[in-house]
């Protein structure tokens, strides 16, 4: 069998990945991606945009294509999302993270969007793996929902067969038998992704916990067990969004938590 590109065998060193020329994660540089959990409208998105940046986030994410639960709720402004979102870039120069749902839009992607977020829904979704694995651009794997640690680096061995060696992981909470937080957050798989692998792993502390109060003291232990970057949700209004408002901090909030992780970061010698 081919030795398997994901592994530590396969590559001793921690996986770089840069955007023109520039570390966006690993070598101590910790990756700080912050937004709201769909684009909404061009005043929604630029004024979190400005508010986020100026606590630090080099990244703003945000869905225009949503993969919903139910085919009834809101479902991203698609297109029109994208546009908002590269807007957002030339006004403020932070970089776009946005989530691909299907292989039909590969190419709108690879046109508006820096980091390509393939979804927990969508981790298994081994025609999109393949797709992204074609590209350059660095692409944020997040975990199954159900998915074992092995089971994750698999599907990102997809990715890297085809060519493309930019993966970031992203743990994002596991379902568990547990129903006081949306899914349990596995800090365990953090540790365990550095011993058996090279790939550089963030945590998105917003959808394991499900609850504004959480994401704070998520933050510091995913940092402290060694994360490489934090990508979290940030509202302007998290009472109206149209999805994800319970788990959605606000600027002010993301502005203190910035602050407030700055010494374990500096413990673990990353740099925000
Ligand atoms: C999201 O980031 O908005 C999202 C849908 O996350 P996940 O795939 O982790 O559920
Ligand atoms: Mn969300």
């Amino acid at each position: 069998m081919k030795k398997e590109l994901v592994k530590r065998e396969s590559q001793e060193e921690d996986t770089i990945i840069k955007i023109d020329g520039e570390v966006i994660i690993g070598d101590n540089k910790l990756m700080m991606i912050a937004g709201p959990c769909s684009v909404e409208s061009e005043e929604q998105v630029m004024e979190i945009a400005k508010q986020v940046k100026a606590s630090g986030a080099k990244f703003l994410r945000g869905g225009a294509f949503k993969p919903r639960t139910s085919p009834y709720d809101f479902q991203g402004l698609k297109e029109e999302g994208l546009k908002l979102l590269q807007k957002a870039k030339e006004k403020t120069g932070l970089k776009i993270v946005s989530e691909i749902v299907s292989i039909d839009d590969i190419e709108l992607f690879d046109k508006y969007v820096d980091v390509i977020q393939i979804g927990a829904r969508n981790m298994q979704n081994f025609d999109l793996l393949k797709k992204v694995g074609k590209l350059n651009k660095p692409i944020i794997l997040k975990r199954g929902l159900c998915a074992t640690i092995k089971e994750w680096l698999m599907a990102a061995e997809y990715i890297l067969n085809e060519g493309n060696k930019n993966v970031i992981l992203c743990e994002r909470g596991i379902r568990t038998y547990e129903t006081a937080t949306r899914n349990t957050l596995d800090l365990s798989s953090i540790p365990v992704i550095k011993k058996l692998s090279h790939l550089p792993i963030i945590v998105d502390p917003s959808h394991a916990a499900g609850q504004k109060y959480l994401i704070e003291p998520l933050s510091k232990a995913a940092i402290a067990v060694g994360c490489d970057g934090l990508i979290i949700e940030v509202h302007n209004h998290p009472e109206k969004a149209l999805s994800d408002g319970e788990q959605s901090i606000t600027p002010k909030m993301y502005e203190d938590l910035c602050q407030n992780i700055k010494p374990i970061a500096k413990v673990m010698n990353k740099k925000l």
